[in-house]
């Protein structure tokens, strides 16, 4: 009998409509290069391997790769590896690759970051993650969810929210909601010249919601930089309610000061 490990995160997709779902919006094509994280007992790996995809599904959990390999033998490439851990260029194809996953919860920042950072080789991901963290990643300027993990995610895909999916519809059942999201790499990502500076300030921003741009950012620059900012850009907005073209103004005045 296979006993569940709560610290990998299993929490198995009963519903094959769902999956069916998910691996339709990630639109796959003949032979196209796909990654799928954490296969668990195959249910997603299942309907990948109808479209004929060059499928590749990274399991940490060596008891499972067992049945996997059982039940998939040569159409799926299993990778016995923690994701995080993986060196990815060692897998990347020539071509891009698309992500199916209902990822392990307890990896889903880590995992997103490393999907930014390596934004350009992937053209579609589509992932089942927690709600609160879909509705902070899909979140409109102003509303509570609004964020840096919203900032940074939406500087490097046009994010949709596709489903929420309850937890009954799971073996063992979650506490708390799930939801599909696609990613897609933005085309028109802006260029700048000085990331972590432009990142630094939004996080700052960001350091205690409550307060006015002009309390965050004392933190970062000097009373003098503080005042002659304030000639062009009025601090006493809070990061909140800054669209990202509002930061890339804050962060050109401060880079060129
Ligand atoms: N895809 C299956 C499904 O939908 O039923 C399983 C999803 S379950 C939420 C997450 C899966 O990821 C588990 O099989 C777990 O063992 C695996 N996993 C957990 N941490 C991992 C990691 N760091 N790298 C690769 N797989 C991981």
């Amino acid at each position: 009998m296979f006993k569940y490990k709560k610290k990998l995160g299993q929490h198995f997709l009963r519903d094959k409509n769902i999956a069916r779902k998910i691996v339709e919006i990630a639109d796959i094509q003949e032979n196209e290069s796909v990654w799928e994280i954490g296969p668990g007992k195959g249910i997603l790996t299942e309907e990948l391997i109808r479209y004929k995809c060059d499928l590749t599904a990274f399991e940490i959990d060596k008891e499972l790769i067992h049945t996997l390999q059982a039940r998939f033998n040569k159409q799926v490439k299993l990778i016995n590896q923690d994701i995080l851990r993986t060196v990815w260029e060692s897998f990347f194809p020539k071509g891009k690759i698309k992500i199916v996953s209902n990822l392990p919860y307890q990896i889903t920042s880590p995992f997103l970051f490393k999907v930014a950072s390596y934004s350009n080789k992937f053209s579609r991901i589509v992932i089942m993650i927690q709600k609160e963290v879909a509705q902070r990643l899909n979140a409109k300027v102003g509303t509570k969810e609004y964020g840096v993990l919203t900032l940074k995610m939406q500087y490097y895909f046009n994010i949709k929210y596709e489903f929420t999916v309850k937890p009954h519809l799971f073996n063992p059942p979650p506490k708390v909601d799930s939801a599909v999201i696609k990613l897609i790499p933005r085309i028109n990502k802006p260029e700048i010249e000085d990331e972590p500076l432009f990142w630094k300030i939004i996080e700052t921003s960001f350091r205690n919601r409550r307060k006015m741009l002009r309390n965050n950012l004392k933190t970062i620059l000097s009373a003098e930089d503080l005042m002659k900012l304030s000639e062009n850009f009025d601090l006493t907005l809070r990061g909140e309610s800054l669209t990202e073209s509002e930061f890339i103004k804050l962060y050109n005045l401060i880079s060129i000061k």
